[in-house]
């Protein structure tokens, strides 16, 4: 990390903050340093508050966060120097060149965009609304999408893996009320000694939650090589729901069917991914192979009826392994209940619920499970994996373990990931837009919006072309990334303030 040139004595230094007016003119910033002042307590003393208070100090801090605006929120930014030409799209001709050198710090910053809130809290944020909105337009359309989708039959549904061994879970009655994990009056004894019962009512979110009762029982070959092939089963489970659909289609004399889906992978905290899915029921234009309406005879009842046909018989065995010649034979778990999708009402699944409840999926990995790590190689693995440690250092000894052979040495390689490699979010091209269209509309948005008079007044025929490489990642000191990010909080707030303002109003007319 490199640190400001510029030093100041703390107490100095703390005087600059305190005293807002010798740093900030605005209203905004003002608020800013306030923010600050209550953030680090007066009584701070720490590298940050030195660093905040000397880029504070240093007179631009307005023009320096106007800079990195549309990085501030986030908590590990891509450095890029180098120039950016403005193009004549008319003509080609080179209207300017703009060099970073130029710019505050000599570079410009670009958010991580991770999708994960435990890596990029702010960006991944950004990735919750986008998924939210991607995955809501599928089932009422808007954003591009026909608003005529709202009609067709939806379907949620949670797909989820066979055991590998008993675990503690949580249970409840139908009431709600805690019910005991597994009570058993004469329970069985492992060939390890331990009794498979346990009486105990587990809290949410309690550390014992998802695992085994016997270490030394459970099946960790046999639930990485489901995480290593979950998606393969789930692709062979959706062509088998359109066998279905077709099947039934062509039998009744209708046209041609297909169902479309967006799915969400989840890590169980006992460390193995399932599917929350949402399927829409769509026609085929034959003409132009689009998504249409559905013929009128088929609804959400053949939706259901082909889910459940094709996850109760969909399984398949993998390729071989020495220590499994026969390869594992993988299908899902039993508890499997498709829930139709409502647009409105109260006690019913609705779009919102399902768009939220994927969306919030969607930002996570193998937090569940307890475990976070960059992808392992052999100088790290031991850190992370143990034959006879706890049940995570378990799966991730069995992914490094099965993955020595040449077939399954993906298991290596996703091996921090408990040995999924696939993706957490996944649609079929005709179910919705594409993150690509959300994340180019916001660009153009923020162009309009922020677009200077004096400099951008032909957006639309000026090409920008960046010819820009890396230079580093994250702020240059933790000052600068407790004022970045400050700053976008504070934005964050205002928007929030705007909008409740704006609903008030409107409400008062209505
Ligand atoms: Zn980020
Ligand atoms: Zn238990
Ligand atoms: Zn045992």
């Amino acid at each position: 990390m490199t640190s400001s040139t510029v030093t100041l004595a703390p107490e100095a230094a703390l005087a600059v903050v305190s005293d807002a007016g010798a740093c900030a003119e605005t209203r905004a910033s003002f608020r800013l340093s306030r923010t600050l002042d209550d953030t680090l307590g007066s009584g701070s003393r720490g590298g940050a508050t030195r660093t905040a208070i000397e880029r504070a100090a240093s007179g631009d801090v307005e023009a320096w966060l106007g800079h990195v605006r549309s990085a501030a929120g986030c908590s590990n930014p891509v450095r890029l120097t180098g120039s950016i030409d403005r193009i004549d799209a008319a003509t080609g001709a080179l209207l300017g060149t703009t060099s970073t050198q130029d710019m505050p710090d000599g570079a410009i910053y670009k958010a991580c965009g991770n999708r994960r809130s435990s890596v990029c809290p702010h960006c991944a944020e950004v990735y919750r609304r986008d998924a939210f909105q991607l995955i809501r337009a599928g089932m009422v359309g808007g954003k591009g999408v026909d608003t005529c989708v709202s009609i067709r039959p939806a379907v949620f549904a949670t797909l989820t893996a066979p055991s590998f061994g008993v675990v503690h879970t949580r249970r409840t009655s139908k009431a709600g009320q805690p019910l005991p994990c597994r009570p058993r009056r004469n329970p069985e004894v492992c060939p390890h000694g331990v009794e498979l019962a346990c009486h105990a009512l587990h809290d949410k979110g309690a550390h014992v939650l998802g695992m085994p009762l016997c270490l030394d029982c459970y099946d960790y070959a046999g639930q990485v090589a489901f995480n290593a092939c979950a998606s393969e089963l789930w692709r062979r489970t959706t062509i088998a729901v359109n066998r279905y659909l077709s099947r039934l289609a062509s039998r009744s004399g209708l046209g041609e069917v297909r169902a479309t889906c967006c799915k969400v992978a989840e890590f169980q905290t006992r460390g193995v991914v399932h599917y929350h899915a949402v399927f829409r029921l769509d026609g085929i234009d034959p003409d132009t192979g689009d998504a249409t309406a559905p013929p009128a005879e088929l609804d959400v009842v053949d939706l259901t009826d082909a889910l459940a046909f094709a996850a109760a018989g969909t399984s398949f065995t993998t390729a071989p392994h020495p220590d499994q010649p026969n390869g594992w034979h993988l299908a899902w778990g039993e508890q499997f209940k498709p829930i139709p999708v409502k647009l409105s009402g109260d006690q019913e699944v609705t779009d919102s619920l399902v768009a939220g409840y994927l969306a919030k999926y969607a930002t996570k990995s193998t937090e569940a499970t307890g475990h976070v790590s960059r992808r392992l190689n052999t100088e790290t693995i031991d850190l992370y994996a143990n034959e006879h440690g706890t049940h995570t250092e378990r799966l991730i000894d069995a992914c490094w373990y099965l993955g020595r052979v040449p077939e399954w040495r993906r298991l290596r390689r996703w091996a921090h990931m408990l040995g999924f490699g696939g993706h957490f979010l996944t649609k079929s091209r005709r179910y919705s837009i594409t993150f690509r269209i959300l994340r180019d509309t916001r660009v153009i948005w923020r162009r309009t919006v922020d677009a200077d008079p004096a400099t951008d007044t032909d957006g639309e025929t000026t090409l920008v072309v960046g010819n820009l490489t890396y230079s580093g990642s994250g702020w240059r000191t933790l000052g600068d990334a407790m004022l970045a990010n400050t700053s976008a909080a504070l934005a964050r707030e205002q928007q929030r303030v705007g909008r409740e303002e704006l609903a008030h109003a409107q409400s008062m007319t209505d």
